[in-house]
């Protein structure tokens, strides 16, 4: 991933798409050039966290006329750690879901996590594509072969064809998850250090991935733990809960309008 400024906002990019994916946008957003004060500062775009709405809404329409994106043209999750996708072609606040899919030009999908990762599916040939919030919960649900299975269906598209962009999420040095939690997962995502055990929920993930098909040089990741870098963003664990959300947003668009 690298980064771009817009309007004093840090966003990250992942400049391998323009080459494989023309006319795929993914943005991420950091916690930099918001209005928003301690725990949430400062770009934080989560609502019902603490922080006040007037932030909030702020920081939204900063974000969103930095990168010349209509409100009525996001769409936006309410998630709630599921494996519901929501197959959308206009903007608003889809709420019991966390995932959507889409084919419609110009439509932002917009993904809210803070040690959660965002992960991005789209294949260049039939211009489809999914954004999903990837929890555990939601990778134990298998929403990320659900999307797949959505995208063969609905928009026929090859996996081969397809790329991936994983966003920056809890590392696995970082994730301690109770026994249980663990057993649920291959024994090769996990690990024990001191009695405690480890989850690499980024290792699961481009696990799936590749088990529904998309070949392993087509997935790009951000390589960034969210709770390593508490300059660049928010995490949940590392917080002890006080703290905000960044977004991950992904559009179809023209090949020469993306923000990079
Ligand atoms: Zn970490």
């Amino acid at each position: 991933m690298e980064w771009i400024e817009r309007s004093g906002l840090k966003l990250g990019v992942f400049p391998a798409l323009e080459a494989v994916a023309p006319g795929l946008e993914v943005i991420i957003t950091t916690r930099a050039g918001g209005v928003s004060a301690a725990p949430f500062d400062s770009l934080n775009l989560g609502g019902a966290l603490g922080d006040r709405e007037k932030n909030i809404r702020t920081n939204r329409r900063a974000l969103l006329l930095a990168l010349d994106i209509r409100p009525r043209m996001l769409a936006r999750t309410g998630q709630i750690h599921g494996a519901q996708i929501a197959e959308v072609s206009r903007g608003g606040a889809y709420r019991g879901f966390d995932g959507f899919v889409t084919s419609k030009r110009g439509l932002t999908l917009a993904i809210s996590t803070a040690d959660c990762y965002s992960v991005v599916i789209y294949s260049p040939p039939e211009r489809a594509l999914a954004a999903l919030h990837v929890g555990r919960k939601g990778a134990e649900r298998g929403i990320i072969a659900r999307a797949a299975g959505i995208l063969g269906l609905r928009h026929r598209i090859d996996p081969a064809y397809a790329i991936a962009c994983v966003g920056p999420g809890i590392c696995g040095a970082c994730y301690a998850v109770s026994r249980e939690d663990a057993r649920r997962f291959p024994r090769s995502v996990t690990r024990l250090a001191r009695g405690v055990w480890h989850l690499d929920l980024e290792a699961f993930i481009i696990g799936e991935l590749e088990s529904c098909g998309l070949p392993s040089k087509s997935v790009f990741r951000s390589q960034l733990c969210t709770s390593c870098n508490p300059a660049l963003f928010y995490s949940h664990r590392r917080d002890g809960g006080a703290t905000g959300r960044h977004w991950t947003l992904a559009t179809i668009r023209s090949a020469g309008e993306c923000a990079r």
